[in-house]
């Protein structure tokens, strides 16, 4: 089984997909991993990404689209890959199409999880640490509980809000790159949407769901 998996940052897609990788025995592929293996490895391939990534410019499809045949060629992750993070776009979802095809294989399903914006907020703003045990709250989710003796409201501290911008910057470019290779994928029938909105726990058992029907 190969899975695609998208949602917003800050939607808990990496703790899914290691969960998802475990249980199903999966190779996680994420383009920002390869590339840097392929930069530490010091390859051909990797020296000339080295000078493109200090050239400040981005790294081609081209390149990432050889990187991923690698993988989609290799044997050993034969339908047993989750691809995280990519394709970001309708010519890459199309490119990763043909490779698949090219060594019989395919996209078994696509998980979408679908957070909101104004929930994503909530997560960033509503942070706190106790700045004497570090332990992490939300204000809005999991707000210090009435008989802890520890995390006194003094050690509270919230994080500055600046974060918070960048935050919906990064949540409006993943819906409008995202939107179009969503709707490539719709018309395959392959996309299943997964409230992310709810407990780590019972994404997860969602997910597995889905997962399982096709693995059965
Ligand atoms: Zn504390």
């Amino acid at each position: 089984m190969n899975i695609v998996i998208f949602g917003p940052p800050g939607a808990g897609k990496g703790t899914q997909s290691e969960f998802i990788v475990k249980k199903f025995n999966l190779f996680k592929l994420s383009t920002g991993d390869l590339l840097r293996e392929e930069i530490n490895k010091k390859t051909p391939l990797g020296l000339k990404i080295t000078s493109i990534v200090n050239s400040g410019t981005l790294v081609s499809d081209e390149i990432i689209n050889s990187l991923i045949e690698n993988i989609v060629s290799n044997n050993d992750y034969k339908k047993k890959i989750i691809f995280d993070g990519y394709p970001r776009n309708l010519s890459q979802a199309e490119n990763l199409n043909k490779l698949l095809f090219k060594y019989n294989q395919k996209i078994d399903i696509v998980i979408r999880l679908k957070v909101s914006l104004n929930i994503i907020k909530k997560r960033i703003t509503g942070r706190v640490v106790c700045s004497k045990c570090g332990k992490i709250y939300n204000e809005f989710f999991n707000p210090v509980p009435d008989n802890e003796t520890c995390c006194e409201k003094k050690f509270l501290q919230k994080r500055d809000d600046d974060n918070i911008d960048v935050a919906i910057k990064r949540f409006e470019t993943y819906e409008k790159s995202t939107e179009p290779v969503i709707e490539y994928y719709k018309k395959m029938n392959l996309v299943k949407d997964v409230n992310g909105e709810i407990d780590i726990e019972s994404i997860y058992t969602k997910i597995n769901d889905y997962l399982s029907v096709i693995e059965g």
